[in-house]
């Protein structure tokens, strides 16, 4: 039976909470405000969903299968890596040209435990109005190598085109149809990181390429990802069956990738956006190994988990 939601009372709470600086950010109190364990009647008894962690360094780890490893004993039921190389002593990932099919073979039996697996394409191949040929060759690499090792989606930044205007630049359509063509071939889905522009996933919408919605990073530059929007629950629910994936990190105003619940962002709007659109993906964390210790990580999924529960998912 849904219990009573009946948080009215806490609009005048919030004015003065914000008036006084009581909470840390400007989203823990937000228009969508919640009480630690309120639940909410339209998402009572929903699943949680699948926390992922993205390998990267795990405190002093840097062994990619010791990561994994970590993960899995955290409590993560899915899983994130880059496919790259990564940076001597600092981070680690996995570069698909250093491994044949045999290595494949190995990575996707490494993984198979995980619920989710997510592979974030190199930074240096970036989506544009004009993307370059051999990016386009580059990302068919990964999602290739991603369908060897039995992953569910790509992630890949863009710097999309501007959104104000009424169509996209011929060579955009292009690389996303070509792209689209490729993942569906593979059985494995796009999800891209807009900073901003979400609205070309839908002006045309493509079966295989969508969002991965980066939730810190909406909230840079005052909250210029979200806000054109409304609240950050309200580009969730823009976003609805195009969201695909989420990368989750909290930012404190001056610092991204922190410790989730030490910063500004409205996790308890995002869940409920997220509840909302009955999204179905994974929630990876996306912790800074400089700024976050392997604790950190581990209080993050609890804080997740908590929040979850608060809106009555189980
Ligand atoms: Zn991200």
């Amino acid at each position: 039976m849904p219990k009573p939601t009946g948080l009215t009372w806490l609009a005048p709470i919030c004015v003065f909470a914000q008036a006084f600086g009581v909470f840390a950010g400007d989203g823990a109190c937000s228009e969508e405000g919640a009480l630690p364990g309120a639940s909410h009647g339209p998402h009572e008894g929903m699943p949680m969903w699948d926390l992922s962690c993205m390998v990267w360094r795990i405190g002093k780890i840097l062994d990619f299968e010791a990561q994994v490893r970590w993960i899995a004993e955290a409590g993560f039921e899915a899983i994130s890596f880059h496919a790259s190389p990564g940076k001597a002593g600092v981070w680690v990932g996995l570069e698909p040209a250093h491994l044949d099919t045999e290595e494949r073979a190995r990575v996707r039996e490494l993984l198979s435990r995980f619920s989710v697996c997510e592979i974030h394409a190199p930074f240096d191949c970036e989506l544009a109005a004009e993307t370059p040929a051999p990016v386009l060759e580059k990302l068919e690499e990964v999602v290739q190598f991603a369908a060897d090792v039995g992953a569910d989606v790509v992630t890949v930044h863009a710097d999309a085109p501007d959104a104000a205007k009424d169509a996209a630049p011929q060579s955009w359509n292009n690389a996303l149809d070509r792209l689209n063509d490729f993942a569906g071939r593979a059985g494995v889905r796009i999800g891209i990181e807009f900073m901003t522009g979400f609205e070309w996933l839908v002006r045309p919408r493509r079966e295989w390429i969508g969002a991965t919605l980066d939730v810190g990073h909406m909230y840079l530059r005052d909250g210029a990802g979200y806000r054109p929007y409304g609240t950050i629950g309200d580009l969730v629910r823009f976003l609805g069956d195009s969201l695909l994936h989420v990368h989750v990190h909290d930012y404190d105003g001056n610092v991204d990738h922190i410790e989730v619940g030490t910063g500004r962002v409205d996790f308890d709007g995002f869940l409920r956006g997220l509840a909302d659109i009955g999204y179905g993906g994974a929630l990876c964390l996306e912790a800074n190994p400089d700024r976050v210790t392997p604790d950190g990580i581990r209080r993050s999924a609890d804080y997740l988990r908590q929040r979850a529960r608060g809106l009555g998912l189980r």
